[in-house]
């Protein structure tokens, strides 16, 4: 590093420079992030040197914690579900498949998880040591669950549902899941990620959450849909056994054990996603996921009229075509399969699918 110091001027006009560099949100259709909310990014900057690591030293950064944990638990049918804020999707599933391996305590511990499952299933599947099971979709790129229950077996430790996937944005049939993984007694883990935070404010949603039976976990992603600053994860888990099966000793700490997987962790995204519950309520949060389906249907209507197919009709807010050319300066992304995939989240307002449309037609040989 420097001898010397930069001078404030310098120094921000380089890193303004540098941020200048990033993609301005009026173009980014690939992203399942947003920009978010005002009142997160308030909330956020007030809990700047909070350290949920350590709770009892910052007490009410870590009731915020328990508030953000109830009111999720509440959405997701089981108000006195257990859990914590994680750093997103990835540490939630890493953490969940950790619960389960320990719960089921086999010598050649199994996961079954469909074939259209995170990538972060392959990195916990990797650090966990689990052999991955994928379970093949069915034509709508749902998880076929009769063809689940014949790869399960006594070594499996953890089913997986994704409600919301992140390619093709469907629900797995997490009821007939909930049903093998009962008559199993096998650990069922929903990646709800991205979903999480749309389908309870759906008129009509597929089943997923903790009323069904035997859902154990969800992982849900406030960072993404719920519009608050990054890192924002949240584990949940219907027992609070599950969880404690984690515990470590935290010799110098100012509790004694500790079950997370980071040690150090932020209060700022836990303030932000809260606020964000908080301020808008069920209401506000219906009206923002009604306005990004709305556009959804808009902008597949819009393709078709190009004669540019859906691939399938999504249950949650990402669309996708058999289409191979965008044109500038759009930035979509690409399934695995190489279908063109876009994200309506709460920036991609109307005019911007409108805008992208117009480009489509003009562009459209
Ligand atoms: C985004 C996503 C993840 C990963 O979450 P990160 O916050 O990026 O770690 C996992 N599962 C699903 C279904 C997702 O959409």
């Amino acid at each position: 590093m420097r001898e010397k110091g930069q001078s404030i001027d310098h120094l921000f006009s380089f890193l303004a420079a540098k941020r200048e560099e990033d993609i301005s949100h009026d173009y980014i259709l690939s992203s399942m992030c947003t920009v978010p909310h005002p009142v997160a990014s308030r909330a956020h900057t007030l809990f700047l040197e909070t350290n949920l690591g350590d709770p009892g030293l910052f007490p009410g950064t870590a009731s915020l914690e328990s508030l953000l944990v109830e009111r999720l638990g509440a959405l997701f049918s089981h108000p006195s579900a257990c859990g914590y804020a994680t750093s997103g999707g990835t540490e939630s599933n890493i953490q969940a498949l950790r619960i389960a391996k320990k719960l089921l305590g086999a010598s050649n511990p199994n996961v079954v998880l469909p074939q259209s499952a995170h990538f972060s299933f392959q990195k916990a599947c990797d650090i966990l040591g689990l052999e991955m099971r994928k379970v093949p979709l069915d034509g709508e790129c749902r998880m076929d669950a009769s063809k689940a229950s014949d790869l399960v077996d006594r070594d499996t430790c953890a089913l997986v549902g994704v409600a919301g996937t992140t390619e093709y944005g469907v629900v797995d049939p997490i009821r007939e899941l909930s049903a093998i993984a009962l008559d199993h007694g096998t650990f069922l883990h929903v990646d709800a990620a991205f979903g999480g935070m749309v389908l309870p404010f759906l008129e009509e949603a597929p089943p997923f959450d903790f009323s069904l039976p035997g859902v154990s976990s969800i992982a849900v992603d406030p960072h993404k849909m719920g519009m608050s600053t990054i890192p924002a994860g949240v584990l949940l888990l219907r027992e609070k056994s599950a969880l404690s099966s984690l515990a470590v000793d935290t010799p110098y700490l100012s509790v004694k054990q500790e079950y997370t997987l980071s040690g150090t962790r932020p209060g700022g995204p836990v303030a932000g996603a809260l606020a964000v519950l908080e301020y808008l309520g069920r209401e506000g949060m219906r009206d923002i996921v009604a306005g990004c389906m709305k556009n959804t249907q808009r902008l597949i209507d819009g393709m078709e009229a190009f004669g540019i197919p859906r691939v399938v009709t999504p249950d949650v807010n990402v669309a996708t075509f058999a289409r191979t050319r965008i044109p500038p300066p759009w930035k979509v992304s690409w399934t695995r399969t190489g279908h063109l995939r876009i994200v309506c989240m709460p920036h991609v307002h109307a005019g911007v699918v409108e805008s992208f449309l117009k480009d489509i037609g003009e562009n459209n040989a």
